[in-house]
C-alpha cells in the first residue's frame, strides 16, 4: 500500500490572478514584462535573462529574493505577475521510491505526475499532457475519463516544478541529478496539444535553467501521424510509439485512433521522423496482454513491422487497474517474447513494475477530477471567477 505524506509544502489553493511568468517561454517573457510596463524594451533582453535564472535554475517562487533585481523592480514585478506553484492536493511515495502527486492546476483540473527513480540516467519524471483522454485505448486506466482540457505550457512546466521542489533539486544539479529525464507518457495524448508541448519543453530543455537536454526527453504517442513531423521539427524531442499490436485488427481494438491511422501510415511516419538514426533511436511501447498480443507469432511480426528502423522496444507488463479487461502475460511469455527480440539484434528490456502499490504505473493514472460532475465543476469555476473579481484592484 502506498504511504501519503504530509502535504505541509503544498502552495496555497487559491487561483493566481496575476500571470506566472514560470510557464512563458524567453521570447515571451521578455514580451511580457514590456508589456506590463516593467521593463524599458531596450533591457527586455537582458532583464528577462536574469530573471530566467531566478526562475528555472534557482526554482524562486518569491520576486523577493532575487537580490541583484532592484527593489523597485521586484515590486512591480510581483505586482504585475505570480511565481506561485499550483496546488499539490496528494503525495505518495511507493515501498520502491515512486512519487506520486495529484497536482490541482485550477478548479476541477487535477493530473497526476510520477517519479520514476533509476530510469534513464538517474530518474525520469513521466508527465500529463492533458487532463483525461480523448482516445480510449482500451488497456489504460487514463483512457477510461474523459478529456477534460489540454494542460497549458504553464501546467506542464510546473510539474517539473513541483517534483523538483519535492526532490529539493533546486539549483539545477550539473551532474548526480535526481531528475534526469521527461517522458510525456502521463495523462493524455501529447500530440493532440503540440502547441503546449513544444512550448514547454523548450521552458524545460533550456541551458540556464532546468537544462533538461533535448535527449533526455521522449514524447510518446499513440500515434497521430500529421503530428509527428512537426513534433520532430518543433522539439527534436525522442519519439515513443505506443505500438502494443502488429496488425490493424488487434490495434483498433487495442488503440483506437489506429482506425484513423492504420499502421501502414504509422510506420511511414515514423520512418520520416526529423533525426531518426542509431543514436536516436524510437522507442516502441508494448504492453503484454495475456493471450492477446504475447506470443512468439506477434514477436516475429513486430520484427518485421519495424523492419529497417533504427529502433528499441519496451515491454511493459500490463499493469491492472480496478475494472480492467485485460490480466498481464506470465514471466514466461514476456521472457520467450523478449527472446525473439533480442536474438533479432534489438534491446528489449522488459520494464520492471514500478509504483504499481500506489497506482502510479504506466496506464494507470487517473485523476479524481472526473469524479466531480460538470455542474460541480462550473460551479467552482464561477467561484474562483467571482473570487478574482473581488481581489482585483478597482479602476
Ligand atoms: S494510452 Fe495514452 S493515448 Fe491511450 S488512452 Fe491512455 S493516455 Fe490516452
Amino acid at each position: 500500500m502506498g504511504v501519503t505524506l504530509d502535504l505541509s509544502r503544498a502552495a496555497s489553493a487559491a487561483a493566481p490572478t496575476r500571470p506566472n511568468l514560470s510557464g512563458l517561454t524567453r521570447p515571451q517573457l521578455a514580451a511580457a514584462l514590456v508589456e506590463a510596463g516593467v521593463v524599458r524594451p531596450e533591457k527586455a533582453k537582458m532583464r528577462a535573462t536574469q530573471l530566467w535564472r531566478w526562475i528555472h535554475h534557482y526554482g524562486l517562487t518569491d520576486f523577493d529574493a532575487m537580490t541583484d533585481v532592484a527593489k523597485e523592480t521586484r515590486a512591480a514585478l510581483a505586482e504585475a505577475f505570480t511565481l506561485t506553484r499550483p496546488e499539490v492536493v496528494e503525495r505518495q511515495v511507493s515501498r520502491d521510491g515512486t512519487r506520486k502527486w495529484l497536482i490541482r492546476m485550477a478548479p476541477g483540473i487535477e493530473v497526476e505526475t510520477v517519479y520514476i527513480p533509476d530510469v534513464g540516467r538517474s530518474g525520469a519524471l513521466c508527465v500529463s499532457s492533458q487532463v483525461g483522454c480523448t482516445l480510449n485505448c482500451t488497456f489504460c486506466h487514463t483512457g477510461t475519463q474523459a478529456l477534460v482540457r489540454n494542460l497549458t505550457a504553464a501546467e506542464i512546466v510546473a510539474q517539473v516544478q513541483v517534483a523538483r521542489d519535492d526532490l529539493e533539486e533546486w539549483p539545477s544539479p550539473k551532474e548526480d541529478r535526481r531528475l534526469s529525464n521527461i517522458v510525456f507518457m502521463g495523462m493524455g495524448e501529447p500530440l493532440y496539444n503540440l502547441p503546449h508541448v513544444a512550448a514547454a519543453i523548450d521552458i524545460i530543455a533550456d541551458n540556464e535553467g532546468i537544462a533538461i537536454s533535448r535527449r533526455r526527453i521522449t514524447v510518446s504517442t499513440s500515434g497521430v501521424v500529421p503530428e509527428l513531423g512537426p513534433l520532430g521539427d518543433q522539439t527534436q524531442a525522442m519519439l515513443a510509439i505506443s505500438l502494443h499490436a502488429t496488425n490493424d485488427e488487434l490495434r483498433n481494438e487495442l488503440v483506437p485512433l489506429n482506425r484513423k491511422y492504420p499502421l501502414e501510415q504509422l510506420m511511414a511516419g515514423i520512418r520520416a521522423y526529423p533525426g531518426l538514426s542509431n543514436a536516436r533511436r524510437v522507442t516502441f511501447e508494448y504492453v503484454m496482454l495475456k493471450g492477446v498480443n504475447d506470443s512468439p507469432a506477434e514477436a516475429k511480426a513486430l520484427l518485421n513491422l519495424i523492419k529497417g528502423i533504427p529502433a528499441k522496444i519496451n515491454l511493459i507488463p500490463f499493469n491492472p487497474w480496478p475494472g480492467s479487461p485485460y490480466a498481464c502475460s506470465d514471466w514466461k511469455t514476456i521472457e520467450a517474447f523478449a527472446a525473439v527480440l533480442n536474438r533479432a539484434g534489438y534491446a528489449s528490456p522488459i520494464r520492471t513494475p514500478r509504483g504499481r502499490d500506489i497506482l502510479a504505473a504506466c496506464g494507470q493514472l487517473k485523476s479524481e477530477s472526473e469524479k466531480m460532475r460538470a455542474s460541480e465543476r462550473r460551479r467552482l469555476d464561477q467561484a474562483a471567477l467571482a473570487s478574482q473579481a473581488k481581489d482585483a484592484p478597482a479602476a
